[in-house]
This record gives C-alpha cells, sequence and structure tokens, in this order.
C-alpha cells in the first residue's frame, strides 16, 4: 500500500494546531469563570453556586464541571498560579487536582504545591499531593456518647453553630484566644429564631431559596438553605417572621458583600 505522506503530515499538524487552540480556549474560559466566580454573576441568573452555573447553563458533566470550578478557584487564588496556568506550566487536571486538595490552606501552600507539580504529570502530581497531605497534620477525635452529648449541649448554646466552629469556639475559649466580638455573635441571643417561626418560613419558601432576580426569576437551590434576616441584626432588624427569609448560602452571601458596599 501506498503511504500518503503529505496526508498523514497534514492530519498530525492539524492536531497539533487544534490541541493548542483547545488549551488556549480552555484558559480563556477559566478566566471568565473567575470573573463570574468573584463578582457572583451566577447568582444574577438564578444559579445557586459557579457549580451549578457551569454545570446547568454550560451543559458539562459533572466531572467536567468540577475540573473547570476547581482550576478556576485555584486560578483566582494567586497571580503567581494564573502566570503559572497561562505559561502552561501546570495543566487544567493539575490547577483542578491542587484546588481540591489544599482549598482551605494558604495561598503560600498552594503556590507550593504548585511549583512542585510544574512540568510533572497528572500522576506524578497525586503523589506530590499525597505526600503533602499525609495524615501527620489532621487528627480525627471520636466522642463517646457522653462527650457527645455535652457537645451538643454547646452547639446548641451556640445557635446551632457547626462541629468546626463549636471546637474552636472552645479551643479558644480556654486559650484565651476569643474575640469578645465575634463571641457575642456566634452567641447572640437577638439572632436566636424559635423553631414555630422556622416551620413557617421552610413551609412559606417550600424549602428553597426565596431569592428572586431583578426580573423576577426564583433561585432553584434547595440545599444549604439559611434564614436570613431581611434588615440586619445591627441595623435593627428582629428575629421576627416578617423579617424572615430563606435564602440559599451564595444568595446570603451576596446579600452579605452588598449590604457592606453600600455603608
Ligand atoms: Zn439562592
Amino acid at each position: 500500500m501506498l503511504v500518503n505522506w503529505e496526508v498523514i503530515i497534514n492530519i498530525i499538524s492539524k492536531t497539533i494546531e487544534l490541541s493548542k487552540k483547545e488549551k488556549e480556549y480552555t484558559l480563556k474560559l477559566l478566566k471568565c469563570l473567575v470573573q463570574i466566580d468573584t463578582r457572583r454573576l451566577y447568582a444574577e441568573l438564578g444559579y445557586s453556586s459557579l457549580y451549578e452555573f457551569v454545570r446547568d447553563h454550560l451543559g458539562y458533566t459533572d466531572g467536567e464541571t468540577a475540573t473547570r470550578v476547581n482550576a478556576a478557584r485555584l486560578m483566582r487564588s494567586s497571580k503567581k498560579i494564573e502566570i503559572k496556568m497561562d505559561k502552561k506550566e501546570i495543566t487544567l487536571t493539575q490547577a483542578a487536582l491542587i484546588h481540591s486538595n489544599f482549598k482551605n490552606e494558604s495561598t503560600e501552600i498552594k503556590e507550593r504545591i504548585a511549583d512542585l507539580s510544574t512540568g510533572k504529570s497528572k500522576r506524578e502530581t497525586q503523589r506530590i499531593i499525597q505526600n503533602e497531605t499525609s495524615p501527620a497534620k489532621t487528627k480525627t477525635l471520636r466522642l463517646g456518647a457522653n462527650l457527645c452529648q455535652l457537645f451538643e449541649k454547646v452547639q446548641k448554646n451556640l445557635d446551632g453553630a457547626s462541629d468546626y466552629e463549636t471546637l474552636k469556639y472552645l479551643l479558644e475559649k480556654e486559650l484565651g484566644e476569643i474575640n469578645p466580638k465575634r463571641a457575642g455573635k456566634l452567641r447572640g441571643k437577638e439572632r436566636y429564631i424559635p423553631l414555630s417561626v422556622k416551620r413557617k418560613l421552610l413551609d412559606r419558601s417550600g424549602h428553597r431559596c426565596e431569592y428572586k432576580t431583578a426580573v423576577g426569576v426564583r433561585c432553584r437551590a434547595r440545599s444549604n438553605l439559611q434564614f436570613d434576616h431581611i434588615i440586619p441584626i445591627y441595623r435593627g432588624g428582629e428575629s421576627h417572621y416578617p423579617n424572615l427569609q430563606i435564602l440559599c448560602s451564595a444568595h446570603n452571601l451576596a446579600k452579605g458583600v452588598s449590604v457592606v458596599d453600600e455603608s
């Protein structure tokens, strides 16, 4: 059989060119996602998170969405890493891996892992991450029934604070590092919403975020719902039914941002 080298070379150079373009477009897409995330533009479109926007509006699968959202968040976290990604020193997959494993760590740590991962394969990057996240730094606590009961009692006093918040509160209190302003906020009696009112609010909202966009599109979020004071407590709002609404965490946070902006 006669090999047509011209055709083969053509296909290969076309493939190389397209792959280069694909990487460039991915970078451009990530930069737009960073903007959408920073300004919470997804909330304007009625989505409760960047993740929901990418999956449902852009039509990516869950896996593709997680990769893009994680990579965008890593890019957003550090100018140094953004430059690294621009220069294609780390790939989309590597960026996503680093973010999903170190999202609660400092920028310095993320930058260090990104440096270590430069020019490495996916598997090598996974190994680097594994070394860095070895159990030496974490601690798992098991509470027996008695301790559990005490812990939950404290938690109730803190108006349903999370496990993390409760333990942090107790440790900081022991070490005398509690900021009185924050402790007040965590404990605040004014924030207390009676269970009957909470039930009424959930019924009214149909267990769904009550946020509506300017054109009246209602948010679809049914998870991470929070009780929100329409007029904030620090502005004299009260924990009464008419001053309360159900918001998803994204819209509650977005509201916090705009309240801070206007004052
Ligand atoms: Zn919402």
